[in-house]
């Protein structure tokens, strides 16, 4: 596959060392030449597979839908070009030599895009659940306090957006729809990913929520159009209720110190022991 090949040739950027270490003892190439040769047994002379998110975007015609930048790995600043050595002035790696490890790669999707993919496919779902929710699955989410305490519960037409975020170091900010129902909610094809931080770290606080939180912010005030089964378009109100993290990265998030340290409840004040 394209992603096995991307990163089987960086691999082989960053192990400049391969360029000299015999392929096994008393080898006549080396593992650089080696996987060359490999590469051009497989693929024809000329082949030029994407090595990036961003010329992957570009290549499939899906750069509307996303915001894909270089960023150091530390600070989160943007890196104009990926040998960038400068970023913050506070920043352990500014001005130093960037490395692969040192750089991180920032996809913020369009939020308002991947909502109507995944809404509009499930439109009726969305439509009809909430009204049968109570007797389906009681002890449902949609069935809870908190969902009916939030504004606009009164309206028939809500986007209840669930966010989660999942995977270390690679983070995945991927978000579910409450008005969907379960199992189905959590599916493949309904669930719809705001943005994604590749490194060999995790992101800096706020350079991957805050550009997904702008936008729902915006969506929020403005509601969201949807194309319903029978062609015609409505408003649908967008609401946020819950976000889902494991503990290190609920404490990352809320910068506050981990479950294990003192002071390591968010909610209240004790000191821990
Ligand atoms: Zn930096
Ligand atoms: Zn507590």
């Amino acid at each position: 596959s394209t992603e096995y090949i991307e990163s089987f040739i960086d691999e082989i950027n960053s192990n400049n060392n391969d360029v000299e270490t015999p392929l096994y003892p008393g080898s006549a190439i080396s593992i650089r030449d080696a996987c060359d040769r490999l590469i051009h047994y497989f693929f024809p002379l000329g082949c030029r597979l994407p090595r990036t998110i961003f010329t992957l975007f570009k290549m499939t015609n899906n750069d509307y839908r996303s915001e894909v930048s270089v960023r150091c790995v530390e600070c989160g600043q943007v890196l104009v070009q990926s040998n960038e050595e400068k970023c913050s002035t506070f920043c352990i790696h500014n001005g130093k030599h960037r490395s692969y490890a040192n750089k991180a790669e920032l996809a913020i999707m369009n939020v308002e895009i991947e909502i109507k993919r995944v809404a509009e496919r499930y439109i009726n779902l969305i439509n009809d659940y909430p009204k049968q929710a109570e007797h389906l699955v009681p002890c449902d989410i949609i069935n809870g306090q908190i969902y009916h305490q939030m504004s606009n519960s009164k309206s028939e037409r809500n986007i209840t957006i669930i966010l989660h975020t999942d995977g270390a170091p690679a983070v995945k900010a991927s978000t579910t729809i409450a008005e969907i129902p379960i199992p189905l909610r959590d599916w493949k094809s309904a669930v719809m990913v705001f943005g994604i931080w590749l490194a060999s770290s995790k992101p800096p606080r706020d350079h991957l929520l805050k550009p997904i939180t702008i936008q729902l912010q915006k969506l929020m005030e403005s509601k969201i159009l949807l194309k319903q089964a029978n062609g015609s378009h409505l408003w649908h109100n967008v609401r946020v209720q819950q976000a889902i993290f494991d503990l290190p990265a609920r404490a990352h998030l809320l910068n506050i110190v981990q479950y294990n340290g003192y002071d390591g409840c968010g909610d209240c004040f004790i000191k821990g022991m």
